[in-house]
């Protein structure tokens, strides 16, 4: 308690010639009630809505490496600087393999001929201009196609229908990631000559979701695309009536080479302990057939918002917030990569870090991945988050996307978690448009995100010390 009040004096020295001093004095007595009232404030207008609105319509879709891709990161260097951030810079970084995506053609031409909804994976090769006629091989799970023999499915285009479970952690999606980036390469290794998979989605719309793939060194690149979910169960049926099944399957994605993309980021200078970073991540980059609303567009508003709210209060807060929209996510965490690279010298400096991708939300969660959970301050962010409808977690979090490579080297980490019940129904669809995005549930995480980047950084925590070290 004595530690709450002690930041009093000092914040309202500085604010005695501030405009607006009176009325945060008498509102906010403490920080944990100023991160409350910036969270009020957040459900109803965070302004998350028009920043998400101005990057999905007036940018739009976002490749990894593209030129809109430049073009987001050129928005979000303008606003960070509109906002009157202190710092605000780009870092670029190569990409070995740019990728764009080209027709995308699929049917049955026996026994009973008919056109499948296609796209092809992100990376994925192209078929001969003529594209590939073949016999299927099909297999319900996974766990199927991995138990067969090398070479044992030469000359056919392998085909996995295995459903993917609706959670509202979005469990469903890493129990069966493997299945879109390793199946082409495993299939390949099986001697088959395409791969087809059941989208990585909970949706039941004849729209199929992309996603990246990986190849393997040691099994030639095969095409390879996503069935809509109702088109993969067309395909169950027709496989247990009987007759071989085949199919021709038509894809011209191109590679780029090697090209370039980008991180964009930005700093509010702390007014105490400015080489103590707080750590906010979010994607810019999209896959090319929604516009990238929910992935990650969501977390991009997030966090823009919430710093911006922390910004546009008189005085900042003890420590830097740094935010880091990260480039090329899609392919496989190419941005977040480069950045732990790049920055490994000051790693120790980062207090802690927190990444929305996951949607819009609300977050219903709070994971630490600390060395002292139950850390006083840590207790006060809970303690704040609460009324908001986030409840406590584990402590099990090891950080969301691109802020991952940090937490790999032991950044202290946390999990806002955004509700994903319903994002595996859009995610990497042409669905992912703006009209998804409900006003009520981006507000809620944006509030629960500025209620913890601002007692993060103002109430200067240690993570990294386990609560029963010895003293120093
Ligand atoms: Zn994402």
């Amino acid at each position: 308690m004595l530690k709450m009040f002690s930041s009093l004096p000092r914040i309202c020295a500085t604010l005695a010639l501030a405009i607006g001093c009176q009325q945060i004095t008498l509102s906010a007595a403490t920080p944990d009630q100023a991160a409350a009232s910036l969270a009020q404030t957040a459900l109803t207008n965070s302004g998350a809505m028009e920043i998400l609105a101005s990057l999905t319509t007036e940018i739009g879709p976002r490749l990894a490496g593209s030129a809109a891709e430049k073009r987001a990161a050129g928005w979000a260097v303008e606003r960070f600087k509109k906002y009157g951030f202190d710092k605000v810079w780009t870092e670029t970084f190569p990409l070995p393999h740019g990728w764009a995506r080209g027709v995308e053609q699929a049917e049955i031409t026996s026994p009973a001929p008919q056109p499948l909804t296609v796209t092809a994976l992100g990376g994925s090769v192209a078929t001969p201009l003529q594209g590939i006629e073949a016999e299927i091989a099909l297999f319900k799970t996974y766990d199927e196609l991995l138990a067969m023999p090398s070479n044992s499915l030469a000359g056919k285009i392998a085909v996995v229908t295995q459903p993917m479970i609706r959670a509202q952690d979005g469990a469903g999606y890493g129990a069966l990631n493997k299945m879109r980036t390793a199946g082409p390469a495993e299939a390949a290794r099986r001697g088959a000559v395409a791969y087809l998979l059941r989208s990585l989605g909970t949706d039941t719309h004849r729209v199929p979701h992309t996603g990246g793939t990986h190849y393997a060194a040691d099994a030639p690149p095969i095409p390879a695309a996503a069935l809509s979910v109702p088109d993969a169960e067309q395909l169950d049926r027709l496989v247990a009536l009987g007759k071989p099944v085949r199919i021709s399957l038509k894809l011209t994605p191109h590679d780029l080479g090697p090209i370039t993309s980008q991180n964009v980021i930005a700093e509010i200078k702390g007014r105490e302990k400015p080489d103590e970073i707080v750590l906010l991540g979010a994607h810019l980059d999209s896959w090319d057939l929604g516009t990238g609303a929910i992935d990650d567009g969501a977390g991009v508003a997030i966090v823009m918002a919430a710093t911006k709210m922390i910004r546009d209060l008189p005085v900042p807060p003890r420590r830097t917030i740094r935010v880091v929209l990260f480039g090329s996510e899609e392919p496989g965490v190419i941005g977040g990569k480069a950045y732990a690279e790049v920055h490994q010298a000051e790693l120790s400096h980062y207090v802690i870090t927190a990444e929305p991708d996951l949607g819009q939300g609300p977050v219903y969660r709070f994971q630490t991945g600390v060395a002292n959970p139950d850390e006083p301050t840590l207790q006060r962010i809970r303690a704040t988050l609460l009324p908001l409808g986030v409840l406590p977690g584990d402590n099990s979090s090891h950080g969301e996307s691109d802020v991952g490579p940090l937490a790999m080297q032991h950044v202290p980490a946390v999990t806002l978690e955004l509700d994903a019940t319903d994002y595996f129904d859009l995610h990497h669809t042409p669905d992912d448009t703006f009209d998804k995005v409900k006003p009520e549930r981006i507000n809620q995480s944006t509030a629960a995100y500025v209620a913890f980047t601002y007692l993060a950084a103002e109430l200067a925590g240690d993570y990294r010390q386990p609560a029963t070290a010895p003293a120093k």
